[in-house]
């Protein structure tokens, strides 16, 4: 198990309890690793508590707080079994579903994602945000993220390989997740509200993680770009006859400035929109091309499962701590 925390101190000890019990009555070797995402409470001592009781357990400390992405991504790079289990720690997602999804790779499939029939706790406005959001990715990309579905899910060793094979920086994961294609397979379960604490996404940060998304999995919005400028300049070029004939013919009185003016200032305005769209994707490039480090660990405790000598490479993304020993 991947368990990204950031400020969850009031309720990672109820989740461990409730994990370690699961995967207990489980019986298949197990760890977990805990990433402790920069956390500004007590959550990092909590981790090393439990560390501390319990050989199945492995802590990352990140440098600071680099996002759940970067945090689920450091997690499965120290990750050692031949499945991962990508959960929240927030109780959100029950540790009682893992056995099912654990049974559905035992089945023959690469990646088991755990699907919601609710979302309890949510505003009506977080259901209706979050369709709209899948319905218009679902349209501009390629790969088909499924609908109502987090980060809760099982990876097989083989896509987990394939996720750590991602070198960039905006990591989008629902869609790689999907990019990495493999027989895929939904389980179905009600979201349970919050156990405690608060979350860390609000309006404006689902909003960044919508724009993300769509960047990173569609390049759709420069497209529609290039097609609004190419029918503007139709027009452009129609209405240019006509002005150019009225003038020949009837003489050129200065007429017109309420028309230039509304032309000016919808043509400018589009023009801005367009350079906003090319300067999002911009400014994502200039973020790739830098190649800097995923992250940095503070500090790291290992789990029994893991061989103490591999587990050394902090931030080399490129040499995941496993990739010797499969
Ligand atoms: N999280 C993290 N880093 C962050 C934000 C969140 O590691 O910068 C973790 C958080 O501790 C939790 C998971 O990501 O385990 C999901 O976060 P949250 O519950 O706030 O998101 P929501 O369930 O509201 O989508
Ligand atoms: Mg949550």
């Amino acid at each position: 198990m991947v368990v990204p925390c950031y400020n969850e101190q009031e309720v990672i000890l109820e989740f461990h309890a409730r994990l370690a019990a699961v995967m207990d009555k489980l019986g298949n070797p197990w760890e977990v690793v805990y990433v402790n995402d920069g956390s500004k409470d007590e959550t990092f001592p909590v981790l090393c508590g439990i560390r501390t009781g319990c050989a199945n357990c492995a802590v990352l400390d990140l440098s600071r707080n680099y996002g759940k992405e970067i945090a689920l991504t450091a997690g499965m790079q120290y990750s050692q079994g031949q499945a991962v289990v990508v959960i929240d720690a927030d109780l959100q997602d029950p540790p009682e579903l893992i056995p099912a999804l654990v049974e559905e790779w035992g089945n023959g499939f690469e990646v088991v994602y755990a699907r919601r029939k609710s979302r309890a706790g949510e505003s009506g406005l977080k259901k209706t945000t979050a369709k709209l959001f899948y319905h218009v990715i679902g349209k501009l990309s390629r790969v088909q993220i499924p609908a109502n579905t987090g980060d809760f899910r099982l990876l097989s060793r083989k896509a987990v390989d394939s996720l750590l094979a991602f070198p960039e920086q905006h990591r989008f994961m629902k869609g790689l997740f999907a990019w990495i294609g493999y027989s895929q397979k939904a389980v179905y379960y009600h979201r349970d509200p919050r156990f405690a604490g608060e979350s860390k996404w609000n309006y404006s940060a689902l909003w960044n993680f919508a724009i993300e998304g769509i960047t990173s999995f569609s390049t759709v919005p420069l497209r529609l770009v290039s097609y609004l400028g190419s029918l503007i300049a139709i027009f452009a070029i129609i209405y240019a006859g006509g002005v150019i004939y009225k003038t020949l013919v009837f003489g050129d009185p200065v007429q017109g400035y309420p028309s230039l003016m509304v032309v000016i200032l919808l043509l400018g305005s589009i023009q801005l929109i367009g350079l906003g769209v090319i300067g999002e994707y911009l400014g994502r490039v200039s973020n790739e091309v830098k190649r800097r480090p995923l992250y940095f660990l503070d500090s790291y405790q290992i789990s029994s499962l893991s061989k103490p000598s591999s587990a050394s490479k902090a931030g080399e993304f490129n040499n995941p701590p496993h990739s010797d020993e499969e």
